[in-house]
């Protein structure tokens, strides 16, 4: 009998899709300098240092090789950005980060290696396509144990390619062997994953923040409240 389904592959997208942090960059900011004594705001409010950690991270990803490399540039930056980099501090922050950052370990969300176990048996081919550097992204894939479920991965970093590029989707799907118009993409960036399966003929779904206008001009496909809501188009 042949194949009814829409789709034959669903594409996911890693972080904030199938997995989180439980402390955000906020939260290990503050016990990194509870731990080092380093009054909270002595960089500013807390909450605008974390943002603007989180978008140094992006920034300054490019052309860096490892995990801990990227974070000591992003507080060398953002304490030169304050006036504050002195001989060895962001050495020692980076360090004190790193630590805390991996005692918080990436989780991931309730029921999501039951959905992609589901999702296998029901005979769909599964991929991962991630933004990141290759160490931190494939400590996160081996800690959450999810390598298995999956018929390929993409790992920005390894590839050089970085969603939304077309091309990082177009990598994914020629790894997988499987046909763009019977591929669903699932992410939570819209301009990362949305715009970029957009762009690259892949049918988008996109796991949107309760309350959130749609921030751009293409409509995804599909609109969820989280991962989960996959079963009502797969399965
Ligand atoms: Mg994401």
């Amino acid at each position: 009998m042949p194949d009814r389904r829409p789709f034959s592959h669903i594409l996911f997208d890693l972080d904030h899709t199938l997995a989180y942090y439980p402390l955000p960059t906020a939260g290990v900011i503050a016990e990194t300098f509870l731990r080092l004594d380093i009054p909270l705001t002595s960089l500013g409010a807390p909450d605008e240092v974390a943002t603007l950690y989180d978008n140094l991270w992006v920034e300054l990803e490019r052309g860096i090789r490892t995990a801990d490399e990227l974070r000591l540039a992003v507080w060398r930056r953002l304490l030169a950005s304050r006036g504050l980099l002195a001989n060895g501090v962001a050495e020692r922050i980076a360090a004190e980060y790193g630590a805390t950052r991996r005692a918080h370990d990436v989780r991931l969300f309730d029921g999501v290696r039951e959905l992609l176990a589901e999702l296998r048996r029901a005979g769909y081919g599964l991929g991962l396509l991630t933004n990141g550097l290759s160490d931190a992204q494939w400590d996160k894939i081996h800690s959450t144990r999810i390598e298995p479920f999956f018929d390929a991965i993409l790992v920005a970093g390894d590839a050089g390619l970085y969603k939304p590029d077309p091309l990082a989707f177009a990598a994914l799907l020629e790894r997988l062997g499987a046909s763009r118009d019977r591929a669903l993409f699932v992410g939570d960036s819209y301009e990362m994953d949305i715009l970029g399966a957009e762009a690259a003929g892949i049918a988008c779904a996109w796991i949107r923040p309760a309350g959130t206008p749609i921030p751009g001009p293409v409509v995804p496909d599909y609109q969820f409240a989280n991962v989960l809501d996959v079963r009502e188009v797969a399965l």
